[in-house]
C-alpha cells in the first residue's frame, strides 16, 4: 500500500485555506495547514510532505523567503499562491525555482490540475533527471518526441526542429520558469553564446502556430525580465 500524498498548505487567510484544503482532500490527499511562514518552515523540516502550497503574503516569514529556504535545502515541490494585488511577474522572479505559480482568485479545476501536474512530475523523477517520456499531453496540445510531431486537438502543427525543442522543453515542466539563458542552453545543448533575439523570434513563431491568440498567449507566457514558462490550460477552458 502506498501512503497518501501529504500536502502542506501555508496560508494565513482561513477562508482560502479552507477552500484549498477541501479541494485537496476531495482528491484523496492528506492536508495540513501552516498559518505563517515560520510554522511552514518548521513543519517541512520534520514532516514528510510531498508538496507545499505556499501563499506569498504570510506573517512572520513571507512566502518569498520560505520558498528560497525550502528550495535551498530540499527537492520539495512548491506551488506559489499569489494574491491579485501582487504582480505575478515579480513574484515569479523572486521565487524562481518554485514549481508552479497560481494567482488568486483561482479556479478550482485549475488548482487541482496544477497540483496533479507538479506531483506527477515530482514522481516521475524530479526536475533533475532526464525524462524518458516520449509523449506529452497538455490541454489541447500533444507532443511526440520520437516523431517530433505536434498536434492541437486533431490538427497537426508543423514545427521546425528548434521550435519543437523549445516547446518540448517548456511543456515537459508546466509552471516552471525558464530563464532565456537556460532555454538557449537546453535547445543548443552547449554554452550557446548567441544573442537571445534568436529565442525571441522562435517563441514568436511558436506562438503564431499554437496559440489561439498569439497576442494573448495561453500556453507560452512571458515572465518579464526573466524568461518564459509554459502553462497547462485546462481542456475545458480552451
Ligand atoms: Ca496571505
Amino acid at each position: 500500500m502506498t501512503r497518501p500524498i501529504q500536502v502542506l498548505v501555508a496560508e494565513d487567510d482561513p477562508k482560502i485555506a479552507k477552500v484549498v484544503e477541501h479541494l485537496l482532500r476531495r482528491e484523496g490527499y492528506q492536508v495540513a495547514r501552516a498559518r505563517d511562514g515560520r510554522e511552514a518552515l518548521t513543519r517541512v523540516e520534520v514532516e514528510p510532505f510531498d508538496l507545499l502550497l505556499l501563499d506569498i503574503g504570510l506573517p512572520e516569514v513571507d512566502g518569498f523567503e520560505v520558498c528560497r529556504r525550502v528550495k535551498a535545502r530540499s527537492d520539495l515541490p512548491v506551488i506559489v499562491l499569489s494574491a491579485r494585488g501582487e504582480e505575478l511577474d515579480r513574484v515569479m522572479g523572486l521565487t524562481l525555482g518554485a514549481d508552479d505559480y497560481i494567482a488568486k482568485p483561482f479556479n478550482s479545476a485549475e488548482l487541482v490540475l496544477r497540483v496533479k501536474a507538479v506531483l506527477r512530475r515530482a514522481r516521475s523523477g524530479g526536475a533533475d533527471s532526464p525524462s524518458e517520456l516520449q509523449r506529452v499531453q497538455r490541454g489541447n496540445l500533444t507532443l511526440d518526441r520520437s516523431s517530433r510531431q505536434a498536434w492541437l486537438g486533431e490538427r497537426e502543427v508543423s514545427l521546425t526542429g528548434k521550435e519543437f525543442d523549445i516547446l518540448w522543453t517548456l511543456a515537459q515542466r508546466p509552471g516552471q520558469v525558464w530563464t532565456r539563458e537556460q532555454l538557449l542552453q537546453q535547445v543548443w545543448d552547449t554554452d550557446y553564446m548567441g544573442d537571445s533575439s534568436t529565442l525571441t523570434v522562435l517563441v514568436r513563431r511558436l506562438r503564431e502556430k499554437i496559440e489561439p491568440d498569439p497576442a494573448e498567449p495561453q500556453y507560452i507566457r512571458t515572465v518579464y525580465g526573466v524568461g518564459y514558462r509554459f502553462v497547462e490550460v485546462p481542456p475545458s477552458s480552451v
